[in-house]
C-alpha cells in the first residue's frame, strides 16, 4: 500500500492544472509586458486567470494580486496594514496563538520595530472566542489576522463573525486562508474579509505560486523593488505557467467543494473513529468545525517522529506537529496553545487525506497506527512508567 496523507504540506497536481500549464512552457513563452503579440498572449492567460481566481472568491478582478504564495501574500497582507496603519498612529495587531508561521514570525518582526501585538488564545477546541477579540480591540488596532483553518488540527475560525466586528468599527481583517481556499466555500464580500492569502499547492496547483487578496480600497506596500508588474504592487515578471496552473486547479477545485467535502469527512470521521479506539489517545481540535480532510491525534507514551518513521515502512506518508521534522526540539506551537503538555504534545500524528483517499485506505492507515503504537509503547520508559503508576495519565 501506498498512501499520502499528507495533503496539508502539499497536494499533487491536478491534470487540470498541468495542461493549463503546458502551452506557456512549451510555446507561449513571451513575457506578458511585451508588446508584441506573442507576450500578449502570456498577458491575456495571466488577465484570465486573475478573472477565474477572484470569481472562485467572490472578489472583483483587480482585487486579486499574484505573489510566490501563501508565505508572501501572509507577509505583504500584515507589513502592509501594519506601516499604513502606523502613518496615523495605530501599532496594535490583534491575532492568535496558532498562526502559521509565516504570520507570526510576521509579527514578531513588527513588535521588534515597535508595534504591540495581542495573541488572542484558542480554547483547547483550537478556537478562538469572538467575545475575546471584541475586548482586545484598541483605538490604536490597525489590524486583525486570524487564519481560516488551520493547518496542524484543522479547525475552522469564525471568519464571518470576527470580520463583521472588524468592518463595524472599520479595521482591517485578514486571513490566511491557505489551507481554506479550494477545500471550503469562501465568499470575501459576505464574509467581511478585507485581505486573503492563498497558496496554489495546497489545492492541487504548483508550488511556489499564490495569490493575495486585498478589498478594492485597500493599500499595500510592495514588498519587492522592480518593475510595475501587479500595478506597481509586486515586482518582478510574472509565474505565467503557475498562475494558468493555479487558475485551473482552483476552478476545479471549487467546482467540486460540496461533493469533495462530504466525501472526506465521511472518510475522517471513520479514521477518527477507528483511532479514537487507541487507548491513552485523543482527537486534536474540534470535532465538527474542521477542515473536511484533517485528522489529528495526541497519543501518550511515544514519539512522533517515530510514529511517522514506522509509518513510512508501512507506505503511508503523513506528519506530526511536533519538533525534529521541522529542526527544532519545542513541539508544535499550536498544540501547547489547545492545551496539551510537552510530552503528550510528542506524541502527536497529523493525517491529511486526498480527495482519492478510500475506505480500504482508512482501513489501513487504523491499522497500521494501531500496530505502530503498540510496538512503540512496548519499549519505551514512559510508557512503562505511567502502566507502572509512577507517572499520571493525562489522555
Ligand atoms: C502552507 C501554508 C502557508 C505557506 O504557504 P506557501 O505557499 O508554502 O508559502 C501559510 N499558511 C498556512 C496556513 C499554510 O498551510
Amino acid at each position: 500500500m501506498n498512501i499520502y496523507a499528507d495533503n496539508a504540506a502539499t497536494t499533487k497536481m491536478s491534470k487540470a492544472a498541468v495542461n493549463a500549464m503546458m502551452p506557456y512552457i512549451e510555446e507561449f513563452y513571451g513575457n506578458p509586458s511585451s508588446l508584441y503579440s506573442f507576450g500578449q498572449r502570456a498577458k491575456e492567460a495571466v488577465e484570465s486567470a486573475r478573472e477565474t481566481i477572484a470569481g472562485c472568491i467572490g472578489a472583483q478582478r483587480g482585487e486579486i494580486l499574484f505573489t510566490s504564495g501563501g508565505s508572501e501574500a501572509d507577509n505583504q497582507a500584515i507589513l502592509s496594514a501594519a506601516y499604513f496603519g502606523r502613518k496615523s498612529g495605530k501599532m496594535h495587531i490583534i491575532s492568535d496563538t496558532i498562526e502559521h508561521h509565516a504570520v507570526l514570525h510576521t509579527l514578531k518582526k513588527l513588535e521588534k520595530e515597535g508595534f504591540s501585538v495581542t495573541y488572542l488564545p484558542v480554547h483547547t477546541d483550537g478556537i478562538v472566542r469572538t467575545e475575546e477579540l471584541e475586548a482586545a480591540i484598541r483605538e490604536d488596532t490597525c489590524l486583525v489576522t486570524v487564519m481560516y483553518a488551520n493547518n496542524e488540527i484543522g479547525t475552522i475560525q469564525p471568519i464571518r463573525e470576527i470580520g463583521k466586528i472588524c468592518r463595524e468599527r472599520k479595521i482591517l481583517f485578514h486571513t490566511d486562508a491557505v489551507q481554506a481556499v479550494g477545500h471550503l466555500p469562501i465568499d470575501v464580500e459576505s464574509e467581511y474579509i478585507d485581505m486573503l492569502s492563498a497558496s496554489a499547492h495546497k489545492f492541487h496547483g504548483p508550488k511556489g505560486t499564490g495569490f493575495l487578496y486585498a478589498r478594492k480600497g485597500v493599500r499595500l506596500t510592495n514588498l519587492i523593488e522592480g518593475g510595475a508588474q501587479e500595478r506597481g504592487r509586486r515586482a518582478g515578471t510574472e509565474n505565467v505557467p503557475g498562475i494558468a496552473g493555479m487558475s485551473a486547479a482552483l476552478a476545479e477545485s471549487v467546482q467540486n467543494i460540496e461533493a469533495g467535502q462530504k466525501h472526506a469527512a465521511a472518510l475522517r470521521d471513520r479514521l477518527i473513529a477507528g483511532l479514537a479506539e487507541i487507548p491513552h489517545s485523543a482527537l486534536n481540535g474540534d470535532p465538527v468545525k474542521r477542515l473536511p480532510s484533517n485528522v489529528s491525534f495526541c497519543f501518550e507514551g511515544i514519539e512522533g517522529e517515530s510514529l511517522l518513521l514506522l509509518l513510512d515502512d508501512k507506505g503511508i506518508c503523513a506528519s506530526s506537529g511536533s519538533a525534529c521534522t521541522s529542526g527544532s526540539l519545542d513541539p508544535s506551537h499550536v498544540l501547547l496553545a489547545i492545551g496539551r503538555v510537552h510530552d503528550v504534545a510528542h506524541g502527536s500524528l497529523r493525517l491529511t487525506l486526498g480527495d482519492d483517499a478510500t475506505n480500504e485506505d482508512v482501513d489501513y492507515i487504523i491499522k497500521s497506527v494501531k500496530e505502530v503504537v503498540d510496538y512503540l509503547r512496548s519499549f519505551s520508559p514512559v510508557w512503562r512508567d505511567l502502566c507502572a503508576g509512577k507517572a499520571q495519565f493525562i489522555l
